[in-house]
């Protein structure tokens, strides 16, 4: 009985270490086994020489990689920078709009990076 014998396979190359095992518990939850492999696992059994960018990977055996990609798409798109649905900080009253909202809902001005003169408007804040 040695599980290390099924083949395992790289499922995901985080950015940093709490990345990676973020992804290992949501992938536990579902209950498929992963492992997280930092750099030094990797340098001791000499798959890649020792780097300061060797970056902590998350690994799956084979047979979980059709159960995990939709983990790991939903994984990726919760935590994306480049949402466009990204909440949006309103100029002019300070109100937080959700990024569907070209308008503040609560003033109506123009939201910041759709137009790029919003400046304009700035003399009428009276509030
Ligand atoms: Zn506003």
């Amino acid at each position: 009985m040695n599980p290390s014998n099924d083949d395992t396979v790289r499922l995901y190359r985080a950015a940093n270490e709490p990345e990676a095992h973020m992804l290992k518990m949501e992938l536990e939850a579902a209950g498929i086994q992963a492992i997280v492999e930092g750099g030094t696992l990797q340098w001791a059994r000499g798959e890649v020489p020792p780097s300061p960018d060797t970056l902590p990977s998350v690994r799956i055996l084979e047979r979980d990689l059709p159960a995990a990609q939709p983990i790991l798409e939903s994984f990726i798109e919760s935590k994306a920078p480049e949402n466009p649905l990204e909440e949006w900080t309103c100029p002019a009253c300070g109100e937080t709009a959700g990024g569907q909202f070209a308008l503040c809902w609560n003033c109506q001005a123009e939201r910041p990076d759709a137009s790029e003169g919003f400046t304009t408007e700035d003399t009428k804040s009276t509030e």
